[in-house]
């Protein structure tokens, strides 16, 4: 079957190929075969000639099990600073997600700022810059805070509760956000924020361990007790991006961002 070059390009779109690693395409089949190494058992004669040296095999790779989130938390119990903590995920290698992914996301704005607002994962431009939300939905999100006086360069603390991008912005599998939250759960920890902000249903579910979805969550404060015993009023919020699709409901979003301000005052953190 021959398709169009426009066809085919939207047939891998589709299938969440939507970035372009190389200039040049690869003939994978034309390649020789990764060597594994052999099972215990009969030695393979020796090849009388010297055989082309195959490609360097890929470290493996675990594949996600409930050992590699209890891998995870202990790793995370064990950083006593978000430096720390930043440098541990940067050097884990227990989500299949970090194979595909150009960069480790791992935050922006000011560590220990008030306000931390914890998104769902990073999307493409994410990923190409190593910064969480600063595409369109970021934007967005910068410009409702701005909105009531706060901005992520002096009062907020952002990151996500996956630290690589899902291949195609699929949504990520319930082994990827519980490796990923061992850790997240951790940073907000150690980042102390007086008001933790959930921006979207995956995060607010994830976070709050509750399968209610977001239209129910948003907008309610709830208390959210972490591993160390400290609690930090917690509002699930929309996702920037769901607002970008659906603007008529960015006035609940408005009435939220205003509740974050009344508790801030409540706290004394702002005038
Ligand atoms: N959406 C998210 O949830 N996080 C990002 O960093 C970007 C988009």
């Amino acid at each position: 079957m021959q398709m169009e070059p426009l066809a085919v390009l939207k047939w891998y779109v589709d299938h969440g190929l939507d970035e372009t690693i190389g200039e040049d395409p690869v003939d994978r089949f034309a390649a020789p075969a990764v060597v594994t190494p052999a099972a215990p058992g009969p030695v393979a004669p020796t090849p009388s000639r010297a055989a082309p040296t195959p490609p360097p095999a890929r470290a493996p790779v675990p594949l996600e099990s409930p050992q590699l989130v209890e891998d995870a938390r202990a790793l995370a119990r064990r950083c006593a600073t978000i430096a720390e903590l930043e440098a541990a995920i940067r050097a884990f290698d227990g989500c299949a997600l970090k194979r595909t992914a150009k960069n480790t996301v791992f935050a922006d704005g000011v560590a220990g700022a008030p306000v931390m607002i914890v998104g769902e994962a990073p999307g493409g431009d994410e990923d190409r810059l190593g910064k969480p939300f600063v595409g369109v939905s970021g934007q967005l999100m910068d410009r409702m805070f701005e909105a009531i006086g706060m901005s992520r360069q002096r009062d907020l603390y952002i990151t996500n509760i996956l630290f690589w991008r899902p291949p195609g912005n699929r949504t990520p599998t319930l082994a990827e956000q519980a490796i990923c939250l061992a850790f997240t759960r951790r940073h907000i920890e150690l980042a102390k924020p007086k008001v933790l902000v959930l921006a979207g249903g995956t995060s607010a579910k994830a976070i709050l361990d509750t399968t209610e979805g977001i239209m129910r969550l948003r907008g309610k404060w709830t208390t959210l007790t972490l591993d160390d015993g400290s609690e930090v009023p917690t509002l699930p919020t929309f996702h920037p991006a769901y607002l970008l699709r659906t603007p008529a409901s960015k006035r609940q979003s408005w009435w939220d961002l205003l509740a974050i301000d009344k508790k801030l005052k409540e706290l004394g953190v702002r005038p």
